[in-house]
């Protein structure tokens, strides 16, 4: 892994514009479950069948019921090493750092990152599907009290998150993708690859011939634009690499 640490290093010594993709694997070590990984109690369901709005149609107590729980255990959690890592790296590259993550933690912001997108929301807000209006909300609820009414109107709420099959919103995405496409360098870290629209932000990057790294504890969707995959625990291959920067 040194070796290879080395070359990611050299090369973002001299990048101009580095911008950083995270997925659910950054966030593992924090006690948070990834996609891919069992969970307990909530095994038997695939998320892909809960993180709809079918789901939610169908069932909505049992859809806030799984966001209640991932709530609690990502209340609790702490960033991790990886975290803190990406904070030294923006405050190394100031303006010319920017952070794309589909997680929906806050773990990115809770380091100290400060210029984060979050593609697919934030589980801290609610948003009321009668009055359209979106809040923060960090409440764990007592079953019966889900699923939640909106604080303002009393009407229909949903976590302020993107679902399997929805549209992200339109300015964070064209945001992220302009990110992509004027970065020289993009580390990708801890993401499968296989959510679009946040997949194809590296091939985007790779295209316009800027270098791509990857870290991930295994090979994955969007290997195939790494120039070198970084395989080992991200909350020790970055903060390795933050310290062949310093
Ligand atoms: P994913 O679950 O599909 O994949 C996780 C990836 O992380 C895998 O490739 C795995 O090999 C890698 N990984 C696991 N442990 C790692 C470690 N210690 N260091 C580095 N890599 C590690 O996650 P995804 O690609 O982000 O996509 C799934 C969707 O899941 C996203 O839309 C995201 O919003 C959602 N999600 C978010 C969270 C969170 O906010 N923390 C948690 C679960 C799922």
């Amino acid at each position: 892994m040194n070796e290879k640490l080395k070359i990611v290093a050299d090369r973002i010594k001299n990048a101009k514009k580095l911008v950083v993709l995270t997925g659910a694997g950054i966030s593992k070590a924090s006690g948070i479950p990834t996609f891919r990984g069992k969970d307990g109690l909530w095994s038997k369901y695939s998320p892909s069948e809960l993180a709809t709005y079918e789901a939610f149609s169908k069932n909505p107590k049992l859809v806030w019921q799984w966001y209640n729980y991932r709530r609690k255990i990502i209340k609790e959690a702490k960033p991790n090493p990886a975290h803190y890592a990406l904070v030294e790296l923006e405050k190394m590259f100031g303006d010319n750092f920017a952070l794309i993550t589909q997680n929906i933690d806050s773990l990115h912001k809770r380091a100290g990152n400060k210029n984060v997108y979050e593609l697919h929301g934030n589980i801290f807000e609610t948003k009321c599907l009668i009055c359209d209006k979106i809040y923060f909300d960090d409440k764990i609820y007592s079953d019966d009290e889900l699923p939640p009414k909106c604080v303002y109107c009393g009407g229909k709420t949903r976590p302020n998150v993107v679902w399997f099959g929805e549209n992200l919103d339109r300015d964070i995405l064209d945001k992220a993708m302009s990110l992509a496409a004027q970065c020289d360098v993009m580390l990708v870290v801890g993401t499968s690859g296989m959510v679009q629209p946040a997949a194809s932000l590296p091939k985007i990057t790779h295209d316009i011939k800027g270098v791509v790294f990857e870290f991930n504890t295994e090979y994955s969707g969007v290997s195939v634009y790494a120039e070198e995959v970084i395989i080992g625990k991200s909350e020790e291959s970055l903060p390795e690499l933050v310290k062949l920067l310093k």
